[in-house]
């Protein structure tokens, strides 16, 4: 039996497939194009963590750093009316926007500020238990000159560090949004071009487990509007210290993500 604990994504399927949600172990990264659902998944889980534990959830609140768009604060809103009722039964008494603590950063040395200093006090004062990080790849991208690798790989290895120290002292699970590259690569026997989560080597070797988002050209009716159709997804396990490397479909609708 495995030691640590596993948060809910919300979606029965995915959490089946993930064996339980994402461990609370570690860094758990969250690749895929722009509209692969990643931020969808991420505020679902924001959502999911305040729930009990007979529920998935891990009965503390969440912290979601946002270092590219504003935070989607009308779209948790339409997700929390669109739960299971179940769910929100579990907490009709609380107020989930008041246990989300949003972080709007737009550097990297605002960034590990907020990791070293803000967070740490935070995570003293309130019971916090999920931290997402949304994205990474947008800071690290845009804030080094090209031939400034050293450096990068420095800040890379300081950030995700502290991810992982905030993490086990604090029994939190961690999430950081990646976006991805175009990678020639081969599949049966044919070069291709595969999308592979951004930052590099020095960023991979800060992740436990990383997963990949992706869009198919199939779809499905939406089971909310029978008349529309939705596009099938894949989540996809990279690597993961106990999942084999496996893939799932899922799809995003009004209500959040469904396998
Ligand atoms: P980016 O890298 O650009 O931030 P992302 O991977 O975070 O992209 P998401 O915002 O998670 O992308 O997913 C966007 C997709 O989720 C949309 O393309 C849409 O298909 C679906 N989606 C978002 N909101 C809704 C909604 N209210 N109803 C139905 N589908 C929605
Ligand atoms: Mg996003």
């Amino acid at each position: 039996k495995e030691k640590w604990q596993r948060l809910s994504v919300g979606c029965s399927k995915l959490d089946r497939f993930l064996r339980g949600g994402v461990g609370v172990q570690g860094i758990t990264e969250i690749a895929g194009e722009s509209g692969s659902g990643k931020t969808q998944l991420c505020l679902q889980m924001a959502l999911t963590v305040q729930y009990p534990v007979t529920y998935g959830g891990l009965s503390g609140g969440a912290v979601y750093i946002c270092t590219e768009d504003a935070f989607p604060s009308r779209r948790l809103q339409e997700l929390f009316c669109c739960f299971p009722p179940t769910f929100s039964e579990a907490q009709t008494n609380m107020n989930f926007g008041d246990s989300i603590f949003i972080e709007h950063i737009g550097d990297v040395e605002s960034l590990k500020q907020c990791l070293l200093v803000r967070l740490p006090q935070l995570l003293t004062q309130r019971k916090v238990k999920l931290v997402v990080v949304d994205s990474i790849a947008g800071l690290f991208r845009s804030d080094y000159d090209p031939g400034d690798a050293v450096n990068r790989a420095k800040d890379l290895q300081v950030v995700g560090g502290q991810l992982h120290k905030l993490a086990e002292q604090f029994h939190l699970a961690v999430i950081c949004v990646n976006q991805v590259t175009n990678v020639a690569g081969k599949k049966n026997n044919e070069t291709q071009q595969q999308p592979v989560a951004a930052l590099g080597l020095a960023w991979a070797n800060m992740v436990t487990t990383r997963l990949q988002l992706c869009r198919t050209a199939h779809t499905v009716p939406d089971p909310h509007q029978p008349d529309h159709t939705v596009c099938v997804r894949t989540l996809q396990v990279v690597f993961a210290p106990n999942l084999p490397s496996d893939s799932c479909h899922f799809i995003v609708t009004k209500a959040g993500v469904f396998g």
